[in-house]
């Protein structure tokens, strides 16, 4: 199988966690990958459901969005995705959604503060809200990577619409894309209660540095 191909099963794949975990709704938000040492990246086409998702209907675009090979357009968020590609190499993998809870919080323009180990683990300290931003150029594209590029944080809040995560691969950024969610979810709990406290900065690190190096197998 080419790596193309490879790269159409995972990111086909790779969709089904967005509705299992209940970040999507209709047919908003995609996945895509860059198909590593070309200038491509694997999409899901605009507008089909996620039921009728599957490798072959995957869409291969060059990183300007252009269509490379297959039967339907790329999804209308292409730009943004390829605008994140050309400007982070070290970037393999882009999520985007309008789960709930993260979205609230960038409704809100406010970012998700660094109150959970989890939060320290998995993002690096506060998540940051970006610009808003119109679709139909690269605002969004750039907004994301103005945000991030100096942030520990894998995913942005866009402000007024959603959260944008990346990763070294798709399933990277699909985990950040979970993870941020479940997280802007209990932080809105807590705050129906009060205001929880910020963790010192020396822990944030401490516990950014063994997660991000020590954990796992
Ligand atoms: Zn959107």
């Amino acid at each position: 199988m080419s790596t193309v191909d490879e790269l159409r099963c995972e990111v086909a794949d790779l969709h089904r966690e967005l509705t299992r975990y209940s970040l999507v709704i209709w047919t908003a938000g995609n996945v895509s990958a860059r198909v590593p040492g070309e200038d491509l990246m694997v999409i899901k086409p605009s507008g089909v459901s996620y039921d009728d998702l599957g490798p072959d209907t995957m869409v291969l675009t060059d990183l300007h969005g252009n269509l490379v090979e297959g039967e339907l357009a790329p999804s209308s968020d292409t730009a943004a995705h390829a605008y994140v590609y050309r400007n982070m190499p070290e970037v393999g993998g882009v999520v985007h959604t309008h789960s709930p809870y993260a979205t609230a919080w960038a409704a809100r323009g406010e970012p998700i503060p660094c109150v959970l180990t989890m939060i320290a683990d998995e993002f690096g300290g506060d998540i940051p809200v970006g610009p808003f931003a119109l679709i139909g150029d690269d605002s969004i594209g750039r907004g994301i990577v103005e945000t991030l590029r100096d942030s520990r944080s894998p995913a942005v809040l866009m402000r007024s619409h959603g959260p944008f995560t990346i990763g070294a691969d798709a399933r990277a950024a699909v985990k950040a894309a979970v993870m941020l969610e479940d997280v802007a979810r209990t932080v809105h709990f807590a705050h129906q209660l009060g205001r929880p406290d910020a963790i010192d900065q020396q822990h944030v690190d401490r516990l950014y540095a063994r997660y991000q190096d020590v954990y796992g197998q």
